[in-house]
């Protein structure tokens, strides 16, 4: 009981004293029966809604119509939600009704896996574990509580989460779970993509990323929604899973590790917005894609780098950095000490904070207008350029009166 905050332990008591039944429940549960220290605490009750509302001084009305409420107690926000039952199933999505039940019992038989189906009563130390929890953790077993099939018909999103669990907790997916899987994937189609993107970002951050790809590929899942991967020749698709997991654990780094050797740039950036990611990661994804190739530039001099740069935006270097050495790590490895060393010169030059854009350039566009001789043209856009191309191959040249007499001697050799 040591690892559970005080704040939940009180929440705990205080539904007690009104006479409700309450335990903690799910993930918080497995991770003390494993014994490492949960994330987040849920709280799961007999006391409906209203009734934990008028427990205490301030609840949040999260997910009332499911029975979910936060308790801000102590400073700390604290999930309570009813014990309940799931009506039928539509389209393998959401259950067209919920029932609040009294019994813990019917409230863990609608979880997805035994593992995540045990409650335990901090204050009795009793361990309510009907679908044998326990022991499938003890032989690190993913299984699903009552029938596979069933319960991957009912949510579409089970046999992802399946696999999800099966990476991140180093386990095995017991085999008539996992036989359930292909015959119920018209059902895994029609879930939303930002559900199924949710638990694909949680396996490709952990340490057994390639392990979790490969899962996915294996049970069909992965064809589904990134079948540029699926559908690779077996040996990319294990150099882009190793690449992936030898990248450090972010997101738009591992994604595009992943992708790089696959798929174009823009092509990386439309399956970031397929999946629903956030705008800002789809790009940053698509631009580390098309820059990922950096084995290939090695011989290359300080004023292409200084365009890669400018192309790249200096935030991005580590990044992109990171996604080259893991899939050079992956796919060269007797090209690393040439990237290494690239990578050093690449580093350098961004210390050296070049200018890389017009915006940098010493002179504005007014001072370009002024030293012409014209007002607002087409010739102001193609003298920034000559001038950010000038100052690219050389920023030194990047002071007020060099780059005016550049301009003059531009102009002068146009009109010739
Ligand atoms: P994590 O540590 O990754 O958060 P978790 O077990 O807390 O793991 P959540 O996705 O937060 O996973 O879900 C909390 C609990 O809700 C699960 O342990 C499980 O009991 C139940 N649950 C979540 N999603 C489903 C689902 N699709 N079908 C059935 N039960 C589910
Ligand atoms: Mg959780």
């Amino acid at each position: 009981n040591a690892d559970i905050p005080r704040p939940v332990l009180d929440v705990l008591r205080r539904l007690r004293e009104l006479g409700f039944a309450v335990f903690l429940v799910g993930g918080c549960v497995r991770d003390m029966v494993r014994g490492v220290p949960p994330k987040d605490f849920d709280v799961a009750t007999s006391a409906h809604p209203h009734e934990v509302q008028g427990g205490f001084k301030k609840v949040i009305p999260t997910g009332i119509q499911h029975g979910t409420v936060t308790v801000v107690i102590g400073g700390t926000h604290v999930e309570v939600t009813t014990f309940r039952s799931e009506g039928d199933y539509h389209d393998g999505r959401r259950p067209s009704t919920v029932t609040f039940e009294s019994d813990i019992t019917e409230d863990l038989s609608r979880r997805d896996f035994t593992i995540n189906a045990m409650a335990y009563d901090p204050l009795s130390r009793e361990l309510v574990d009907p679908f044998g929890g326990q022991t499938d953790l003890q032989a690190r077993l993913i299984r699903c509580v009552r029938d596979a099939h069933e319960r991957f018909s009912e949510d579409g999103l089970r046999p992802m989460r399946a696999v999800r669990f099966a990476a991140v907790l180093g386990f095995t997916i017991e085999p008539a779970t996992q036989a359930a899987i292909p015959p119920t994937l018209p059902v895994f189609r029609k879930v939303a993509l930002e559900r199924v993107r949710e638990e694909f970002v949680k396996l490709l951050l952990t340490p057994r990323a390639e392990f979790g790809l490969t899962l996915l590929a294996y049970t069909g899942l992965l064809d589904v929604f990134l079948p540029e991967l699926a559908r690779a020749e077996p040996e990319a698709a294990r150099q882009a899973r190793a690449a992936a997991q030898a990248a450090p654990a972010e997101v738009e780094i591992r994604l595009a590790a992943l992708l790089a050797d696959l798929v174009s740039g823009s092509q990386a950036k439309d399956i970031g917005v397929q999946l629903k990611f956030p705008t800002k990661v789809a790009e940053t994804v698509g631009l580390l894609v098309e820059h990922a190739r950096l084995e290939a530039r090695t011989e290359e001099g300080d004023p292409a780098l200084r365009r890669l740069l400018a192309k790249l935006g200096l935030g991005s270097l580590e990044s992109l950095l990171a996604v080259a050495h893991a899939r050079i790590q992956v796919r060269a490895p007797e090209r690393l000490p040439d990237f290494l060393r690239l990578q050093e010169r690449l580093r350098a030059l961004a210390a050296a904070k070049p200018p890389l854009s017009a915006k940098e350039l010493a002179l504005t566009g007014g001072d370009i207008m002024a030293t012409l001789g014209v007002g607002p043209s087409p010739i102001v856009g193609q003298a920034t350029r000559f001038l950010l191309d000038s100052v690219l191959d050389d920023p030194t040249l990047n002071q007020s009166e060099r780059l005016k007499e550049m301009l003059r001697t531009w102009q002068a050799g146009k009109g010739s």
